[in-house]
Order: C-alpha cells, then structure tokens, then sequence
C-alpha cells in the first residue's frame, strides 16, 4: 500500500521516534542465553556505565502516555515493587560485568519517580547507594511532576546527590493539561520551579510538548514565553505522537472501527463538557515542526543553543546530558524496573513488562529479563550513527576511529540523498543537518537501517 505525502503529514497511529536501533519487534525472548552470557563478561575497556531505574508510579494516567504505568498501587505495592527493584540492583552488582566499575550516570524516569513520598525515596536511595554508590557520577536525573512535589521532597532529592531535575511540564495552559490528562495544576508549575532553584539543583530541565490535544498558535507562544520567563538551563521539546497503547489511540481505534466518520469527531465527543472553545483535532506535523522552529528561534534569541532535535540549553558546553550523550555513544546502561531497556556489553535487554512477572522473578531471586538482543559490530555503527544523527551532527573522525569506518563511504548513497534533498551537509569530517534537517530527522532515520529491519513495525 502506498501512502500520500498528504496522508504522511497527518498525524496517524504509530511511533514516529527513534529510540534505538535494531527495532525492538526484533528483540526476543530466544536470545536471553545471550543477555545471562553479557553479564558474565567483564567489560569492554572504557566504556561508561549507567543505571536506569523505572518508577512505573503516577497520579493518573495521561491520555498520550505510551509508558508502562499503574495508577491504582497502594502503598504496600509500592514497597513490593522497591524492594524488587533493590534486589535486581544487588544482582547486578554482584556480576563479572560491573566488576566494580563506577557509575558514570544515574536516571530516576517513569513514570513519575517524584510521586514517591519523601521516605520512601530517602529509604531506595539508601538502600541503592549502598549496592552502587553514585557519588562520582558525573550526572543523577530525577524526573518530576510538578503537582507531586514538596519543598521537603526536594531536599530529600538534592541530599541524595541529585543533580538534574526534570520537570514535566508539557503546557501550561489548564484545560490543555486536563483535556490531555495530565495530573498537575499551573501554579503547581510555578511553586516547583521556585524551590528547585531555591535548592541549587545544578541543572532543571523543562519537558514542553508541540501539539497535545487542543493547542493552537497562540497558546504555545504563551508556553514558550512562559518557559522563558521561568528561564531553565534546559528544554526539552517533543512533538507529539499517538503509539498504538495510548488513550487517544484507543479512543480513536474504536470511533473507526464504528464508523467511517474522521477520527477528529472521536476527540470531540471525549470532550469534557466543562472544556469548550477547545479545537481538539490533533495537529499535524508541519504543524508541529512548526511550532518547534518557533520555540527555537525563540530561545536562540535569548542566548539557549540547539543541542539536539528536541533540545536548547543555555550552555552547551556547561550544560550537558550525560545520560543521553553516553546511551546514545554505545556506553552500558542497566535497564532496572519493570519493562525497562538496557544495554550490556553489546547485547539489548528488556525487562520483562507485566507487574506480577517482575515481582516474582526477583522474589525468587532470578533475572527479571522478558527478551533480548545481541548486536554485531555493524548493529551498533548505524546505531551510533542514526542517535547521533539527533544531535545534528556526526564526526566522521569520531567513527573512524571506533569502528574503523569512513561513514562518508559506508553510507554514501544515502548521505547523498539526504544531502540533495536539503536536510544535510558534508564539509570535510563533518556531517551536519539542516535546521529543517534537524526537527524533523526522525522520520529520516529509517534509510540508515540494514534492509532486514526497514518496514517492520518499531515496537
Ligand atoms: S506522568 Fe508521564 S509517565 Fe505518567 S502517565 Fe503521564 S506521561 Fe505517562
């Protein structure tokens, strides 16, 4: 079947982002061997390790949330899962392929990690610290929501060494945020932000999302003016996509297999009464880019520089992100939590994604691994290469030098398209996109991928 460019710009069911690299319906559970083995191994020389930790906690679920989350686990639940997530820590550690080594970076994601009260992230910490210390880390991310945080919280985070928050703000307009199901009020936004940096976190990151259900021109302008008022060392700005295990997705998957009417009439009739002059068809992606290319030249305008294709930061050599500048350079990373990704000594690893299956392996003491898979040498070059290609840039000496490789050569022809149609430049060792390039590379991507993993689903 082949789809138009019209039909391509709308904003369809699917993921759009790359992640990783091969595509996950890749991974299986017939290489587990192969992940059990990885841990066995001591580690390649120099490279970095991270630990990941996923907090599948939240107030309510967001109508667009893709993650794995539970809104309904009482308190006992959560110690549960805490300590299954400190044993899966303790097992890791005990393998040939820490052997010792320091963590490099450390990311509380989710989920909600702030929506654990102040004791109990004060007891994991503790707990987690004394398995694998983080305190030569170079970076220790925690992401927040704002309406789940207190000053004291806060103070608990910063004592434990936090040095990045994140807080999900995504918008700031009140019926925006309800309409989309998100927990958080606006002034709670505010109240936040205000003890963050009361508190000296070294660096607070703003999430914002271009083209949650019901925003338009003037609103976003506002949300970024008010981003900048708020003045963070770092925003993170992603467009918004509809993967099939959305609420959104769901709604619309069952308006069309009822009707034959558009999926736009779906969302009007979820509508809350209590939202109207709300227009809730969901923008598309020259829309979205556009909005993106606003926010941009907005920040650039007062000083941020653009770090990636969803990223300004004040300071580009001050203000790094060490998570995503190691994972997305091949370093190892121990995906921790239920459903969690992770990358060992070559080889991707999913946990697996039920609560009842993660619990019981790591009562009985076992791994928690759902599938995994092995990549070669030449996996992890177009890896390197497509996530790389989200920061704009790519050092041929870089790959060179790590693989032996002129990726000028490797991937010629494709280089040469991309360049002909506007979204790259070549100048000598360096590879560059265009800023139209750039906010839009995602969907690029895929013409990097070996042909075996072109056109298969993502997920
Ligand atoms: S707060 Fe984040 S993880 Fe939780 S439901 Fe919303 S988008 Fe998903």
């Amino acid at each position: 079947m082949t789809v138009s460019a019209a039909e391509q710009e709308k904003t369809g069911l699917g993921n759009y982002f790359i992640a990783n690299y091969p595509p996950f319906s890749f991974w299986k559970n017939t290489f587990l061997p192969e992940a059990y083995a990885a841990l066995e191994r001591p580690p390649r020389p120099k490279v970095p390790l991270g630990l990941y930790l996923h907090i599948p906690f939240c107030r309510k679920r967001c109508k667009f949330c893709y993650f794995r989350v539970y809104t309904d686990k009482n308190a006992s639940d959560i110690a549960t899962y805490l300590d299954a997530i400190v044993r899966e820590v303790q097992l890791l550690a005990n393998t040939p392929c820490v052997g010792g080594r320091p963590l490099d970076y450390v990311y509380f994601g989710g989920g909600t990690p702030s929506y654990l009260s102040a004791a109990q992230l004060d007891d994991l910490m503790t707990r987690l610290r004394v398995i694998l210390p983080w305190d030569a880390a170079r970076e220790v991310t925690f992401e927040c929501e704002p309406g789940t945080l207190q000053k004291h919280k806060l103070e608990t985070l910063r004592r434990h060494g936090i040095t990045r928050l994140s807080l999900g703000v995504e918008n700031f307009n009140p019926e925006i945020l309800q309409y989309n199901g998100r927990a958080h009020l606006e002034e709670e936004i505010y109240r936040a932000y205000g003890w963050a940096r009361e508190l000296g976190f070294p660096q607070i990151n703003i999430d914002l999302i271009a083209g949650m259900v019901g925003e338009d021109w003037d609103n976003w302008k506002r949300c970024v003016q008010k981003t900048l008022a708020l003045a963070p060392d770092c925003v993170t700005i992603y467009q918004m996509e509809l993967p099939y295990n959305t609420v959104f997705s769901k709604e619309i998957q069952q308006f069309q297999a009822n009707s034959d009417r558009s999926a736009r009439m779906t969302l009007e009739l979820a509508a809350p009464p209590e939202t109207p002059g709300l227009d809730l068809t969901i923008a598309d992606w020259p829309t979205k880019r556009a909005w993106v290319r606003y926010a941009f030249d907005e920040f650039v305008k007062n000083g941020y520089e653009i770090s990636s294709a969803t990223t300004v930061v004040k300071n580009k050599a001050t203000t790094r992100f060490i998570y995503r500048e190691a994972l997305w350079r091949g370093a190892d990373m121990f995906g921790t939590g239920v459903a969690s990704f992770g990358h060992i000594n070559g080889v991707h690893i999913q946990n697996v994604d039920t609560w009842e299956a993660y619990i019981e392996k790591l009562q009985n003491g076992q791994w928690p691994f759902g599938r995994a898979f092995p990549t070669t040498e030449r996996d992890r070059l177009i890896r390197e290469v497509v996530l790389l290609l989200k920061t704009g840039h790519l050092d041929v000496a870089y790959f060179q030098d790590k693989y032996g490789v002129d990726i000028r050569r490797e991937f010629a022809d494709v280089l040469d398209q991309l360049t002909r149609d506007g979204w790259l430049t070549i100048r000598g060792e360096s590879i560059d996109c265009t800023p139209e390039g750039l906010i839009q590379i995602d969907r690029h991507l895929p013409v990097f991928f070996d042909p075996q993993y072109i056109s298969s689903r993502y997920t």
